[in-house]
């Protein structure tokens, strides 16, 4: 009943009917929570009635009375959303003490300190949450009593200073917000309540939700729930435990605890735990108890679990169970050891894995080579390594992400208000909390790298410096840092792609069982091709040939060939440019002996290779106020005059693509003739070879037939008497709305179809692609116009009405056609499971993606094969 009760509301649920320690409560659904957004924030009326039932309940399972001056019971008060936020939403514990129920407390537990220190704990959390009080305005009163008294620790305050307190508190409030701290224990509990509702709407649970893709109208539960202690005294405590380690995936237990402390101090950072282990030392009765519960709720729930508990005084308490969040390493071993293990299936372990977060896995590493500084330790949180330039808070991180630059956010403790400077950095690291505190959480979910707890760290916001072990450094230097060791790195290093683990292997084996789609890598150079073809790529689906130029030493051969005024010039340029070409072809060829190679003809909007004028003219003036020789000023002058020919207003619309072909056919032929030798040198070596040559920005179909003929006309000449056959295709882009539409007449000229869904998206919003996504649309998604960055996720709706089209008219006029895709798109999950559903037969993308789009494709197969299974059970039914 997760989408109901919420995560932690439907699992408390689960644990007390199967027996579970679990303390009695009950839960507030995210039915009420989204009726209180439709009024406008209004509670719905029969739900304080409905508590009040619910409240006398639960008075009665515990023998307590709410608000009691003897016996009272106090209730925790959390959020619980149906897809987990760790930290992003709001609680209060405590709640139910007043300046008569805390001297029942106090009398009850023979602990006045106790007492006094949860009151003071409860108007802390209620000021902030409620009223929006700064917590550190409490925690500046804390410091300075503690201080006024000698006190080192909490712990050592009395509970004479803690009543003390009390009172300046309650000041805090009339000051800050106006208002009395409330003695009525109910109108605490409904105030309470609204706050956890109005915290689903929180500046840091949007950003999160943004990022994580989850949707804004699902509400939070409200889980309400008798209080148990950790601060009791020594015999008592809490902490968290995950069934295996949520870094790495070994199936071991994981977690970190506190004696005498409530729940926030583990998760918050404040106080660096202890390991689990020691648990088994200090209280081996208790340790055995949650060992094996953890083990029954990992087999009840078949996935590692990620359990929140408390000791009351030697009695164990489960206070909560969900999914852990973990690595993407962790994530594929304890799906590939769950399956082995016969807890999971097969398919089960694929669709577990989030195919967004397997692309980390294959991100780069510290090369084992380089010389290392470093500089301090701390703990490995969350693995990957990361080099940036430091910064000391999450605006600066977003402020200089968005000027490119790459950061490592360090600071004291991360809170979730940091939340959209970890998602901005490269890295996070802090010198509190350990590896459960919200930093590690928020960034191992986000698959960043993150060292924390690192005790050497010693921040000086002010000064924006800071000292890391014997190091100082300030805002803008270089740091690495390894998620993997808690390694912290002075300056940049070196990092190293990573290799696929057999974990990863195993279930790429599996996916391979299941997907339809076959998966290809965009690469334009040899290195590229043989690391797509080390990640599994299946062929190349996209070779850019004018990537092929844009070496410093090929460009201004390239600028001469468009420069060219007569048929000979460009001829004598492009015969510089031949060998260039076909060194790199034979190098592809190799890389892939056997597999398919579709190598597209050169496509470059003029712009990016010519020239850049305004230079050119501001060269001219100087040359002049030199006095220079004439001929200088000459030679330029009609340098200046060729390239005002060539410019263009809107060079994406213009003089590209097979347009450029059809002008000026010797830059086709010299390409084809580049392609053909090197296939030549290839098959003489014995390296099979499958060139598929793709033409771009085909409209019209009358482009293609005559592109084709080129092509063919040119192949001939090359092969021919010559003692080798080499069987080749020749296909087209289809990225100009244009050809989507009439793919009929296009498919009889084409042997394949390659959806460019870059071009395809940027005509059919009439967005452009240089512009767009610096301009106006992010404003776009943050103001919900689209659901998405279409050049991110495939606009299923439009785009990829005229994919569908295409593919459809196409086959109508030769079945079988073969179509793929090779924009960004084809690297993406949401659009490789609409390539899926489109029926195409290929997605191509970055060799990084290849694993990644493996597992997608193999998930969207699953996701369709599951939906026709429901269809057919509900036509039985
Ligand atoms: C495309 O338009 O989707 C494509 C792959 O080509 P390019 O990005 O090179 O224009
Ligand atoms: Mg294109």
């Amino acid at each position: 009943m997760k989408q109901l009760l919420g995560g932690k509301g439907a699992n408390l649920a689960e644990m007390t009917n199967a027996g579970l320690p679990v303390p009695p409560g009950f839960t507030v659904t995210t039915d009420a929570c989204r009726e209180y957004f439709a009024a406008h924030e209004t509670m719905p009326p029969r739900l304080f009635a409905e508590i009040t039932e619910a409240l006398s309940a639960l008075e009665q399972a515990r023998g307590e009375t709410f608000g009691g001056a003897n016996n009272p019971l106090l209730v925790s008060v959390r959020s619980g959303s149906v897809t987990s936020m760790p930290g992003m939403m709001d609680t209060i514990l405590n709640l139910g003490l007043n300046d008569v129920t805390v001297a029942g407390l106090s009398a009850k537990t023979q602990n006045p300190r106790f007492a006094y220190d949860c009151y003071r704990r409860l108007m802390q959390m209620f000021g902030n949450v409620v009223f929006g009080i700064d917590s550190q305005i409490f925690e500046q009163h804390v410091a300075k009593l503690k201080q006024t008294h000698g006190f080192a620790a909490d712990r050592e305050v009395t509970a004479d200073a803690w009543k003390s307190l009390i009172a300046t508190y309650k000041s805090i409030f009339r000051k800050q917000a106006q208002t009395e701290f409330p003695q009525d224990v109910l109108k605490q509990l409904h105030l309470a309540v609204e706050a956890v509702f109005r915290s689903w709407n929180n500046p840091r649970a949007i950003v999160y939700r943004k990022a994580q893709r989850i949707p804004d109208d699902q509400g939070t539960a409200v889980n309400i729930q008798a209080m148990v202690f950790g601060n009791l005294g020594e015999d008592s405590g809490t902490g968290v435990l995950f069934t295996r380690n949520p870094a790495t995936g070994a199936n071991t237990l994981f977690g970190e605890y506190l004696t005498n402390a409530q729940g926030e101090d583990v998760v918050s950072g404040a106080r660096t735990p202890l390991q689990i282990n020691q648990l088994a030392h200090d209280m081996p009765d208790v340790y055995r108890q949650l060992a094996e519960t953890a083990r029954r709720l990992e087999l009840h729930y078949r996935d590692m679990q990620d359990i929140e508990f408390t000791v009351e005084q030697g009695k164990l308490y489960l206070l909560q169970t969900r999914s852990g969040k973990r690595t993407a390493q962790a994530a594929v071993k304890i799906a590939v050891d769950m399956a082995s293990d016969g807890i999971i299936q097969k398919h089960e372990a694929l669709q577990r894995i989030e195919a967004e977060h397997l692309d980390r896995l294959l991100h780069p590493a510290i090369d084992p080579q380089a010389q290392l500084d470093v500089i301090a330790n701390g703990l490995p949180a969350s693995p990957g390594a990361a080099t940036g330039q430091i910064v000391f808070s999450a605006d600066t991180a977003e402020a200089w992400a968005k000027q490119g630059k790459k950061t490592i956010l360090a600071s004291v403790e991360t809170t979730p208000e940091d939340i959209h400077g970890v998602i901005a950095a490269e890295g996070v690291l802090t010198a509190r909390g350990g590896m459960t505190s919200h930093a590690a959480v928020v960034a191992r979910g986000m698959g960043k790298p993150c060292v924390c707890g690192c005790e050497d760290l010693r921040i000086d916001e002010e000064q924006k410096s800071a000292m890391i072990g014997k190091v100082a450094v300030s805002e803008g230097d270089w740091i690495t840092i390894d998620g993997a060791s808690g390694r912290i790195i002075r300056g940049a290093v070196n990092l190293q792609p990573p290799e696929l683990s057999a974990d990863l292997a195993k279930l790429l084996a599996w996916a391979d069982e299941v997907r339809r789609l076959r998966v290809y890598a965009n690469a334009d150079n040899p290195v590229d091709a043989e690391r797509a073809r080390s990640y599994g790529a299946e062929g190349i689906g996209l070779c850019r040939t004018e990537h092929m130029f844009m070496s410093p030493r090929r460009v201004p051969v390239v600028q001469e060939m468009f420069l060219a005024e007569t048929e000979q010039e460009r001829k004598a340029a492009l015969n510089k440019l031949l060998p260039m070409q076909q060194a790199d072809f034979v190098g592809i060829f190799t890389a892939m002996s056997g597999l398919p190679v579709t190598i597209r003809l050169l496509d470059p909007p003029l712009h990016e290779f010519l020239p850049n004028l305004p230079e050119l003219l501001l060269r001219r003036q100087r040359l002049e106020l030199e006095n220079r020789q004439s001929a200088e000023i000459a030679q330029l002058d009609n340098m200046i005059r060729k390239v005002r020919n060539l410019v263009e207003a809107n060079p994406m619309l213009g003089h590209r693509g097979c347009r450029l072909g059809i002008i000026f056919p010797e830059i086709y032929d010299m390409q084809v003739e580049a392609i053909f030798n090197a296939a030549l040198i290839c098959l003489d070596q014995g390296i099979e070879v499958a060139p598929e040559i793709m033409i771009p920005l085909v409209g019209h179909a009358n482009e293609l037939a005559m592109l084709r003929k080129l092509v063919e006309t040119t192949a001939e000449q090359v092969l021919r008497n010559r003692k080798h056959e080499c069987r080749f295709r020749v296909g087209t882009m289809i990225e100009v709305p244009r050809a989507a539409l009439t793919a009929d007449k296009i498919a009889a000229h084409a042997d394949f179809f390659s959806f460019g869904t870059n071009d395809l998206t940027q005509m059919t919003f009439g967005y452009s692609r240089d512009d767009a996504e610096g301009k106006f649309l992010p404003q776009y998604v943050e103001r919900n116009i689209l659901a998405e960055n279409p050049f991110r996720v495939l606009d299923h709706e439009g785009v990829g009405l005229l994919v569908k089209w295409a593919v459809q008219k196409g086959r109508e006029t030769k079945p079988g056609l073969r179509t793929g895709i090779c924009g960004e798109h084809g690297g993406e999950k949401e659009s490789i499971a609409f390539c899926h559903r489109a029926g195409l037969d290929y997605v191509s993308c970055s060799p990084f993606r290849v694993p990644f789009a493996k597992i997608a494709a193999a998930q969207a197969a699953l996701a369709e094969q599951q939906s026709a299974l429901a269809k057919k059970a509900k036509q039985l039914a």
